[in-house]
Formats: C-alpha cells, sequence, structure tokens
C-alpha cells in the first residue's frame, strides 16, 4: 500500500535554481538552503515530509568526484529513513553527476531525482519552481503495488524526466535544457506525469539486493576529441599524459578517425603500454560502429567501441571501474557491459 505522507530528502549542492545576483558584480552567485526554500512557499502543499541536506552550494562548474563521493554517502545513510532523493544541482555538470551517481549506487530501488533551473529561484519567470515540485511528486510516486515507480538515478528538467545516464546537457538558454539522444523520455510531463514504465528500470522480481555504495573513483582517464588537422606530436603527448589510464577518444560519426597510419600507430602504441581507449561519437545521436574502415582500424587497434554511451557515461563509468580496481583488460570488457541502462547492447 502507498504510505499516505511519503518521505524525501532534498540534498541541495547549488547550481543557478538557489543563486543570487552579487549586487556589485551583477554576477550570479551560488547561495543557501533557506533562501530557495523560501522562494518555494507551494511545497507545503504537497504535505510530504521533506527533510534537507545542504552542502556548501556551488556552480556545478566546481563538482568533483569528492562532491559525488559526499552525496553518495548522504543517499547511503539515508536510503531507509526515505522513500526518494532529490538533488539540486547546477545545470552545467548535473548529466556528469547523475552518470556518476548511477554508477556509485549499485541495486538503487529508490528514485534519486536531480534536478535545477536555468532561472534563479527569486525571479518571477523561474523554471525553479516547477522542476523543485515536480522532482518531489516523482521521488514520491508509486506503482499501483506500491512500489517506486523510478527505481534509478534520473534528471527531471521542465517537460521530460531522462535516464540519469542517458542525458546531456543541450541548451544553455532553453528550459527544456537536457535531452537523452539514444534512449526514450522516462517520463513526460504535461497536466500531468504520464511514466513510460517500458522505459523505467525494472528488475527481476524476488528479494532486491541491498543498496552497495562505490566511493572510490578514479581520476587518471581523459577526453579527447578528434579533429581535421589534429597533429601527430599532439596526439601522441596528450595520450603520453603520465599517470592516465583510460581515453574517451571522442570519433567522428559512426565511430570514425583519420585513416593515416600514424594515427592508428599513435593509439596503438597507447593500448599496448596498458591504456584503455574508448571509442565514443562526436554526434549526439547514434552509435559507434565498424560500418566503415575509418572505425574497424581503431576496433582492430584494440580500441574498445563505446556503443552509443554519452561521453558523461563514459567517463564517469571509467572512473568507477578503475576505481573499483579492476585491471585494464577488465575495464575493456566491462565498458562494453551496460551497468545501468547506460548502454545499448544487441544480444
Ligand atoms: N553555472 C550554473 C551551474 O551549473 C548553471 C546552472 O545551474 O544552470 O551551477
Amino acid at each position: 500500500m502507498p504510505k499516505s505522507q511519503p518521505r524525501i530528502l532534498l540534498i541541495y549542492t547549488g547550481g543557478t535554481i538557489g543563486m543570487i545576483e552579487n549586487p556589485v558584480s551583477h554576477a550570479l552567485e551560488p547561495f543557501d538552503f533557506t533562501h530557495l526554500i523560501d522562494n518555494v512557499p507551494k511545497i507545503k502543499m504537497l504535505n510530504y515530509c521533506i527533510d534537507n541536506i545542504s552542502f556548501k552550494p556551488i556552480d556545478s562548474s566546481d563538482m568533483n568526484p569528492d562532491h559525488w563521493v559526499d552525496i553518495t554517502r548522504a543517499i547511503e545513510e539515508n536510503y531507509d529513513r526515505y522513500d526518494g532523493f532529490v538533488v539540486l544541482h547546477g545545470t552545467d555538470t548535473m548529466a556528469y553527476t547523475a552518470s556518476a551517481l548511477s554508477f556509485m549506487l549499485e541495486n538503487l530501488r529508490k528514485p534519486v531525482i536531480i534536478t535545477g533551473s536555468q532561472l534563479p529561484i527569486g525571479e518571477v519567470r523561474t523554471d525553479g519552481e516547477e522542476n523543485l515540485i515536480t522532482a518531489v511528486q516523482i521521488a514520491a510516486a508509486r506503482t499501483p503495488d506500491g512500489e517506486p515507480m523510478v527505481q534509478e538515478v534520473a534528471i527531471l528538467f521542465e517537460d521530460y524526466l531522462w535516464r540519469g545516464n542517458r542525458a546531456t546537457k543541450r541548451s544553455a538558454d532553453n528550459f527544456n535544457a537536457f535531452k537523452s539522444h539514444n534512449y526514450p523520455e522516462l517520463a513526460k510531463i504535461g497536466l500531468g506525469i504520464n511514466f513510460h514504465e517500458e522505459a523505467l528500470m525494472r528488475y527481476p522480481a524476488g528479494k532486491p539486493r541491498p543498496l552497495k555504495c562505490h566511493c572510490v573513483l578514479d581520476k587518471s582517464v581523459m577526453i579527447i576529441d578528434i579533429f581535421p588537422g589534429i597533429k601527430p606530436e599532439i596526439l601522441r603527448h596528450q595520450l603520453s599524459t603520465p599517470g592516465v589510464k583510460g581515453v574517451i577518444l571522442r570519433t567522428y560519426g559512426a565511430g570514425n578517425a583519420p585513416t593515416a597510419s600514424w594515427f592508428k600507430e599513435t593509439v596503438q602504441e597507447a593500448i599496448d603500454r596498458g591504456v584503455v581507449v574508448l571509442n565514443v561519437t562526436q554526434c549526439v545521436n547514434g552509435s559507434v560502429t565498424r560500418r566503415y574502415a575509418a572505425s574497424d582500424a581503431l576496433a582492430r587497434a584494440g580500441v574498445v567501441s563505446g556503443g552509443d554511451m554519452t561521453t558523461e557515461a563514459a567517463l564517469t563509468k571509467m572512473m568507477f571501474l578503475f576505481g573499483a580496481g579492476y585491471t585494464p583488460r577488465q575495464v575493456g570488457e566491462l565498458l562494453g557491459v551496460s551497468l545501468r541502462g547506460e548502454l545499448t547492447t544487441h544480444s
């Protein structure tokens, strides 16, 4: 039976939603949680039990894996006491945080809904009030059987709920700032909240496994974007960065890269040194394949296909896998396995 009064924990990390204008510079700066919640008096109308944890509010450009550990621990420590969690976060790195949390929270069976806004909550036309209230409602939503409707990390923004590790920030201006280009929305927000149950994460029936949190992330990873005119010495220098264990190589189209022998040889040298190289596409939609000679050569050199993973998911998945202590070979194998619904696999 659904509980009469859902218990929701708000975790405030900062972002535009809680910012106010500096009177001197007129730049937006992070501000405290009381200011934020005072601007949403309507939230009381939900009649939920809502508690909060507030971290030092930051612009999410300052977000880093240590913050992800703090958020993960806050969820872990409060997991049994709440029905759902809402993380208030800046939009700039929201998709990275959503992806990281999805890997860090194994066996998650409760909603972790991340939201923020494009306009501060104190502004007349703010999108923050609506996003916050809708996120809280989604965190409290139940199936007819009384199970949490959402059992994964998701991003709620304006009209849509997206799987967290599938979403990308696509607009610096529009209220619909996020999109998942390779996976359908989990819910469409209109007059009501229309959940798409076929897209939501569902687990086999039986006793759920307990939540397992992974709080070690390895930052020895990097992203390399290829571009026409990329110079051999620059690529070689990047791939030889001391200490780097994994590289996200962002290629063209279906995973294509220059066919010049120096390119393949440079990548091959890194792989031979034990660096894991993962191929993801610079396109927002579609997948890395071996359709062209220009992509097949990379695969033959030992580059792992990132399929249709977002860059954000690929990067945080590598941090998670290396942090968990897997060998480069195991990391390469697991990158090709969908661990939290971040990747479309064809059996
Ligand atoms: N710079 C802000 C942040 O990510 C942007 C936002 O929240 O929309 O914290």
